[in-house]
């Protein structure tokens, strides 16, 4: 049997690139995937793909009760929740700091923090007392960002270094029953967007020099699509991984061993 069959999965950003793909992966396991997003089409994508093993609702993360209706529905729909992933974000596309006015560097704070990280904690608080009830888990999206730099400019990297300390935080005050762990993908070719404020402050780059800028950082040498990650997830949301909590794993072309 499947060995996710009969699980119910909440992922945030399940409508577009790495949210999609794992969406996908635990599909093909048998699990039933509630997505919340605030993309109509990419929900309409991802409908046209997994059919009646998902349902879709579009709103946005930084708002609690919509994170609250996703865990009813996905309650009611499939009787229980054994997981929640915490993925949609939004990046700053690597705009430096010293060149931003005051203003759209406050501007993008508000906007940058709010999606990736008032989204995370509004998804986790509205997701623990389902997965109180199953024993489940919490899986964060974050990045190489959360560790090195150069991975965004700073209120990508301040974001990933905010999720990361959630992440262990949570693990710590929510065991033994609940296990919290992250995915850390590195540059992957998706349409990550970059937030309004910055957008005149960085430079549009094409998908073919962004793969060739991500296999160069790298020691792999992989330009990495969204499903190059999905194998960590589908590990941590496993019970083989009973004894895993507060960790990351890097999914990132191994920039740990990169050198300067
Ligand atoms: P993506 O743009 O393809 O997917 C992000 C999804 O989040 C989209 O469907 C978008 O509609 C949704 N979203 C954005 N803001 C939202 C909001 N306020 N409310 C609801 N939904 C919202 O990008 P992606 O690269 O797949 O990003 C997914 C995660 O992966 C993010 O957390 C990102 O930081 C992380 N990540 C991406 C890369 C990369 O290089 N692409 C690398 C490391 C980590």
């Amino acid at each position: 049997m499947a060995e996710f069959a009969n699980h119910s999965i909440y992922i945030t950003g399940g409508a577009s690139g790495i949210g999609s793909a794992v969406a996908q992966a635990f599909a093909r396991e048998g699990a039933n995937i509630t997505i919340l997003d605030k993309s109509a089409k990419g929900l309409e994508e991802i409908k046209s793909l997994l059919g009646n093993q998902v349902q879709c609702i579009e709103g946005d993360v930084t708002v609690y009760e919509d994170h609250a209706k996703a865990v009813r529905k996905a309650v009611d729909a499939y009787g229980k929740l054994d997981v929640f992933i915490a993925n949609a974000g939004v990046f700053d596309g690597f705009a430096k700091f010293e060149n931003v006015t005051s203003e759209a560097m406050s501007d993008a704070y508000d906007i940058l923090m709010n999606i990736n990280v008032k989204g995370y904690f509004n998804g986790a608080k509205a997701s623990l007392p389902e997965l109180r009830k199953t024993a489940g888990n919490m899986i964060f999206t974050v990045s190489g960002a959360g560790f090195y730099p150069d991975g965004g400019g700073v209120w990508y990297t301040a974001s990933k270094h905010a999720q990361i300390g959630l992440m262990k935080q949570l693990a710590f005050e929510v065991a033994p029953e609940i296990r919290v762990n992250a995915v850390a993908p590195g540059g992957t070719l998706t349409a990550l967007n970059v937030i309004p404020p910055l957008k005149s402050f960085v430079k549009e780059i094409d998908n073919e020099t962004k793969a060739k800028s991500i296999k160069r950082r790298n020691p792999l040498q992989i330009a990495m699509d969204s499903e190059d990650h999905v194998g960590p997830y589908l590990l941590l949301a496993s019970k083989k991984s009973r004894a895993i909590t507060g960790e990351v794993i890097s999914s990132d072309g191994g920039l740990a061993v990169r050198g300067l």
